[in-house]
């Protein structure tokens, strides 16, 4: 069959999504379950038994043994305990069941999942709840084919103990505000507002045998130690470049697998560093986008494993070349199909779309530092902030046309003009007329306008988007009701929407940025601005508890005090946790691989010096000498930086728990490792290559 015919054969085969219920299930049951998923009603447990029935014959069918509540703990990844269908029958038999009660409701033991004093205040006992405005799916593995339902986990009490509950609390809370300005606007036929998600996944692939021969790889998913080889990417050769065959089957197979769950994978190419690729969906709406982003890293791990590779979804695989984020493009959506974020072709007279961007301008503004902590974690720290795209600063790039809006907007009151594209000249005749778009685009910006949606670029590539939106959709929906607020009490609302516009970009135009984020001269003149630089994790964790932050998310529904504290003590626990394994890897990796070594090698060279000494009277040994010296000194102090990071370590495990702990690892651990590593990478440029014992650089980099 042709791979295209087969593309469509093969599309969402695994996934019990509305085509296959609306064959599957009874038209009255359909249409219940069908009110709930996109208007959020309540679900009838009658209908659940209809669906779960359905759901299992399919399931079986298709050959599945199991069922699993698949859900996300606040660990970042997703988490499935398997449970099989079967149920005695008389004789010794069995039967193949499965529930309206399994479908909705699951009961993890909740204590063994990350919960921040959640726990301990409250019970063990955790609840997972169908979450069925995302399709179930169908997973085959090794253990035979399983039957997952995406669910929310929460705790006896209802607390969210997962990243998808809050998410789809603020998806609400975003619906029920731009609702009830599109009202305002006289759109009374809107009743809902998704918020839509592209995720671009940015991803490292390396050969799985020396992989395995790495360690700190293993253990951290980043590389501890290492030089760098002559080549990095400073040629420019690899972005964008002819995929190399081994990364092409990898790239077939990921499709196939990801096409068959109902995922759009869409674009594919090489990025910036060497062995560095990405993937791009087609958006979605958050919920599914997140679900979907978390079965596009585990099928990457799974199928680079069945090539002979390794996927490094790491922020910072290797110091020296770029490391990998998650562009987070995002947007809001009408129930009757219109974009919000769609300037249209004159944006000046589009006041509705200005005022949805006058509001996200206000929101991203006013909690830069939440967004800050929302692309937050240990692996991040080496990005944002560290010479590395995009800056820890939080601003906003419009594009010249957009911020001529503006400009007239704060000047005169209203805008009369939207500046156009006009045509692309390419100096050939034969070439197509192109039409330019208004605006070039920006590389830097943190938070970039992108034709019909904002892309937030600091996002990690290791992270769940959950948090990241679940922060956008909250900081709008405030932002919104702010502005609704004073809207309604207006006389003259056409007279009153403009000036609120005009209000809004004047108090938050500060936030507004085209230039070069990367550039010094930003950095002085954002703190001229008064624009918050947050520049590590621990430093942005405090942000989540401030009074601000707990009214707002408290206002919306989204998260409770209680939820809050008890996520930032798991981001304090997070980070002490991935600092104590990176420095005890270290450790281990300095120890028992490459102290004993270097040992081995300098004893090479002493009894080289002798040898030739021995055999020629007078002969030259300067060349080995001088390389003793060297490698001599670097041991040393090699030895010194080990054992001060193994003392850091210990101390680290007595600091209080939370907040101290963390500063500890941030503050004197981390950059204990890195003294270790100077002199260690100094050895690798020396040290014979033969007795190196572990695959350098240039082996994992460029030998795929
Ligand atoms: P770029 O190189 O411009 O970042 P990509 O094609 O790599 O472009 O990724 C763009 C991403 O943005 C895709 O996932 C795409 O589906 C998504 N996207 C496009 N329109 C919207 C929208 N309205 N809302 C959310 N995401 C969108
Ligand atoms: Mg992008």
């Amino acid at each position: 069959m042709a791979e295209n015919e087969r593309l469509m054969d093969i599309f969402g085969i695994d996934v019990f999504n509305e085509t296959v219920m609306a064959e599957r299930l009874p038209k009255k049951t359909f249409v219940a379950l069908k009110k709930t998923i996109d208007n959020g009603e309540e679900l009838d447990p009658m209908v659940a038994e209809v669906v779960a029935n359905a759901m299992k014959d399919w399931a079986i069918e298709k050959g599945a043994t199991h069922f699993t509540h698949w859900f996300q703990p606040m660990t970042g990844v997703t988490a499935e305990k398997h449970d099989s269908f079967i149920s005695p029958a008389p004789a010794g038999k069995i039967i193949m069941e499965f529930s309206g009660k399994e479908l909705i409701k699951g009961e993890p033991d909740a204590s063994s999942f990350p919960s921040g004093g959640l726990r301990a205040t409250f019970e063990a006992r955790g609840y997972t709840a169908w979450d069925c405005t995302s399709p179930a799916f169908l997973k085959e593995d090794a253990a035979g084919v399983t039957l997952c339902i995406p669910t929310a986990f929460c705790s006896y009490t209802g607390e969210a103990l997962d990243k998808k509950t809050p998410l789809l609390r603020s998806m609400e809370a975003l619906s029920k505000q731009a609702v009830r300005v599109l009202h305002l606007f006289g759109d009374t036929d809107v009743t809902n507002v998704s918020c839509s998600v592209g995720p671009e996944q940015e991803y490292f692939l390396v050969d799985k045998e020396k992989y395995l021969k790495r360690e700190d790889l293993i253990f951290t998913g980043r590389t501890l130690f290492g030089a760098m080889p002559p080549k990095g990417q400073e040629m420019d050769d690899h972005y964008f470049g002819s995929i190399k065959e081994r990364v092409a089957a990898f790239m077939k197979e990921l499709n196939t697998e990801l096409w068959k769950l109902g995922v759009l994978a869409k674009t594919q190419h090489n990025e910036v560093a060497p062995a560095q690729h990405e993937l791009a969906p087609i958006y979605a709406t958050a919920n599914i986008a997140t679900d979907h982003n978390q079965l596009v890293m585990e099928c990457m791990k799974k199928v680079a494993n069945r090539q002979g590779l390794a996927c490094l979804l790491h922020e910072k695989p290797f110091a020296g070349v770029n490391g990998s984020g998650k562009h987070d493009n995002w947007s809001m959506v009408t129930d009757t199909g219109k974009n919000l974020l769609n300037p249209g072709k004159v944006p000046h007279e589009n006041t509705k779309f200005l005022f949805f961007l006058a509001a996200v301008i206000k929101a991203v503004d006013e909690h830069a530092e939440l967004l800050r902590l929302s692309a937050s974690n240990p692996g991040n720290d080496h990005r944002l902030g560290a010479n590395e795209a995009p800056p820890a600063i939080i601003s906003m790039f419009l594009g010249e046309q957009l911020e001529d809006i503006l400009e007239q907007l704060i000047s005169n009151g209203t805008a009369a003009t939207s500046k156009q594209g006009g045509k692309l000249l390419t100096g050939v005749h034969s070439i197509p007329y192109i039409k330019k778009d208004a605006t070039d685009r920006n590389r830097t910006s943190p938070f970039a306008f992108t034709g019909n949606k904002f892309e937030f670029r600091m996002v990690g590539s290791s992270m769940s988007i959950a948090g990241p939106n679940t922060v956008l959709n909250t900081i709008v929906a405030d932002a919104l009701r702010e502005m609704a607020d004073e809207l309604e009490k207006a006389k003259d609302f056409d007279k009153a929407v403009i000036k609120l516009i005009k209000k809004t970009v004047t108090e938050h135009k500060r936030i507004v940025f085209n230039g070069n984020g990367y550039s010094d001269e930003w950095l002085a003149e954002a703190e001229k601005r008064g624009l918050p630089n947050v520049k590590s994790m621990v430093e942005a964790i405090p942000y989540l508890v401030r009074e601000d932050s707990v009214e707002m998310f408290e206002r919306q529904g989204v998260y409770t005090r209680t939820e809050l504290e008890s996520r930032a003590e798991i981001n304090y626990e997070i980070y002490s946790k991935a600092i104590n394994i990176e420095a005890k890897t270290m450790i281990e990796m300095a120890s028992k691989l490459y102290i004993p070594a270097v040992i081995k090698y300098t004893k090479s060279l002493a009894d080289s010096i002798l040898a030739v000494k021995g055999a020629v009277s007078g002969a030259d040994v300067s060349v080995q000498e001088e390389l003793l010296t060297k490698t001599s000194v670097l041991l040393a102090q090699s030895q010194k930086a080990l054992s001060d990071l193994k003392e850091k370590v210990v101390t680290a495990a007595v600091k209080e728990e939370g907040a101290v702990r963390a500063n500890y690892f941030h503050e004197e651990v981390f950059t204990a490792m890195a003294r270790l590593r100077e002199p260690i990478d100094a050895l690798e440029m020396i040290v014979d290559k033969s007795v190196w014992p572990v695959p350098t650089y240039g082996d994992l980099l460029f030998e795929v």
